[in-house]
């Protein structure tokens, strides 16, 4: 899996579109939108609930790992069910579709992580068309997984580098987004 840093920028990305749409000027308004972003980098993480439920429920947190929390049916009721309670945009679907777009970015991300970055079959793979146990990858991985296997790996030097890959490469993309709807906005 790839870190909490990666799917967050990806929350943020769909919550830029968000913005885009209601044409919130952020610089003055960004308090004003905190609780929608809030949302949409949660759904963003959301997936990985498996791996917190894993290690309360089992005292091992890759017991239900890449379950069904990672399959695009997870998505669409994630997003229809978000929305029914709130609706962030400016109607019901355009609520559900940016809540989708949020939850899907992880599967998307998780389906290009592996242990080796490039063109190889280094991806653990997602249960992506759940019920089917069949698992997907993407045979180009962009993002190295984290270990995880237990604490010691959790906190292993390996990571830090994982994450501060995932910082400089995410953060860059969005350095590059917000540059980009500056000129145009
Ligand atoms: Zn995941």
């Amino acid at each position: 899996m790839a870190s909490p840093i990666a799917h967050s920028f990806a929350g943020f990305w769909s919550f830029l579109v968000l913005a885009s749409q209601l044409k919130a000027r952020l610089i003055s308004q960004w308090r004003q939108y905190l609780p929608q972003l809030a949302l949409l980098i949660l759904l963003a993480n959301l997936p990985d609930l498996d791996f917190l439920i894993g290690l309360g429920t089992e005292a091992n947190a890759n017991a239900l790992h890449r379950g069904f929390t990672h399959s695009l049916a997870a998505a669409v009721f994630v997003a229809l069910a978000v929305s029914c309670v709130w609706r962030i945009a400016a109607s019901f679907w355009r609520s559900a579709i940016l809540c989708f777009s949020a939850y899907s970015s992880h599967l998307l991300i998780d389906l290009c992580t592996g242990t080796k970055l490039g063109w190889n079959a280094a991806a653990s793979g997602i249960p992506l068309f759940w019920p089917s146990n069949k698992t997907y990858s993407s045979p180009f991985i962009l993002v190295f997984g984290v270990r995880h296997e237990n604490l010691h790996q959790l906190f292993s030097i390996e990571n830090m580098w994982s994450l501060i890959y995932e910082l400089l490469t995410f953060g860059a993309i969005t350095a590059i987004v917000l540059a980009v709807r500056a000129r145009i906005g």
